[in-house]
């Protein structure tokens, strides 16, 4: 495993899967809450203007590089390091759930998605515990009584999906009080096990060319999406500038 650090947030770049399950299942046995997340270009670009959303990213014990942003800055940084994509590394997470028996729990994307997912893992993992779900669309004053939930529900494993940064910012803000070992934010990874939307063929995902697969399914996100990739090609190549300032 290599670890690459840009702007402060430690990357883990694990060589294979296997390495990846092994790191993860110390942490069943921890007795803290511990963050995975998965910083895209568009999260580390956000991260050069929010400290407050760099600081979520710093104190997060593991982030992994999904995007290919982070690929290429790592490359320039002098490190040759493999993609992890956030749904592969929840499928092997929900792999080791199932076999070491610890419930998990889905928090996010709309109602009828997180259903439809939560039937579909029934048949892909049999003899997973699923100790609860809700959909992601509440107000903050419900935030509460959704901690309370996820704690009496007895899961070990929260999986958040609710976008990016309210997911990272909810994890943060409530690390403390779960009492689940890991809680891992998943973007749009509900809407893909759900069926609702397709991954990208693995010729597309070997050519590192995912995110234009995903603006190709739902072309109203890059109007979201360019000022922050514009922000992240200026960083890529001012980035020395930025490391020796922050
Ligand atoms: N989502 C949610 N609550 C919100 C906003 C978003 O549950 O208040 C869900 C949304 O339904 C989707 C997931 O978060 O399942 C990811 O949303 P989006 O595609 O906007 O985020 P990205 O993939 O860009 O992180």
């Amino acid at each position: 495993m290599q670890i690459v650090s840009i702007l402060g947030i430690r990357f883990y770049a694990f060589d294979s899967t296997e390495e990846f399950k092994n790191e993860i299942t110390k942490f069943f046995v921890g007795d803290k809450c511990i963050s995975i997340f998965t910083p895209n270009a568009e999260m580390i670009a956000r991260a050069t203007e929010d400290e407050n959303f760099r600081g979520i990213l710093m104190r997060s014990e593991i982030n992994l590089p999904d995007g290919v942003g982070v690929l290429l800055l790592s490359k320039k940084m002098g490190f040759n390091i493999k993609r992890f994509p956030g749904i592969e590394a929840m499928l092997e997470i929900l792999t080791l759930a199932e076999t070491l028996k610890v419930p998990v729990y889905f928090l996010g994307a709309k109602k009828e998605v997180v259903e439809s997912m939560v039937d579909r893992l029934k048949l892909r993992y049999p003899n997973l515990v699923i100790a609860g779900y809700r959909d992601g669309y509440f107000k903050e004053e419900e935030e509460d009584s959704i901690i309370e939930e996820v704690n009496n529900s007895g899961a070990g494993i929260l999986f958040v999906a609710l976008g990016f940064p309210k997911q990272e910012i909810f994890i943060d803000r409530y690390k403390n009080r779960l009492n689940v070992k890991i809680a891992m934010g998943v973007g749009g990874s509900f809407d893909v096990l759900s069926g609702k939307k397709k991954r990208a063929p693995e010729i597309i995902r070997k050519l590192n060319l995912e995110w234009l697969y995903r603006i190709l399914q739902d072309p109203k996100r890059i109007l979201n999406r360019v000022p922050n990739l514009i922000k992240f090609i200026k960083f890529y190549f001012k980035y020395e500038y930025y490391e020796k300032n922050n």
